[in-house]
């Protein structure tokens, strides 16, 4: 029998950790007078922005316009984080940088 092999993602190897340009709003849709349901932040230069729960969808528009890969939930509790180029899950295990750290 093979070992399982762990799928890995070199996106979140080469992280490293980021300041959040805001911890509580999407600053798309306070500009668009919008509303949002989750935030997320870009782990490659600190953006936040909007899932993809509602329609502006503003952290999904981001990865397309700067091809930054990786995503972190920026919800209290949530550690996960999401790479859009692998489409994979990174589990809060394999996630070094935490987001919490920011938090005052
Ligand atoms: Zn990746
Ligand atoms: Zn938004
Ligand atoms: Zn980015």
């Amino acid at each position: 029998m093979n070992a399982l092999q762990q799928r890995r993602c070199a996106h979140a190897e080469a992280i490293t950790e980021v300041r959040p340009e805001s911890l509580d709003t999407c600053p798309e849709c306070v500009a668009l007078g919008d509303t949002w349901i989750h935030l997320r932040v870009c782990m490659t230069c600190g953006h936040v922005g909007c899932c993809d729960s509602f329609e502006n969808r503003h952290i999904t528009k981001h990865f397309h316009a700067s091809q930054h890969p990786i995503i972190r939930s920026l919800e209290p509790g949530e550690t996960w984080a999401y790479c859009y180029v692998d489409r994979w899950m990174v589990g809060g295990r394999q996630m070094t940088v935490e987001v919490s750290n920011f938090r005052s």
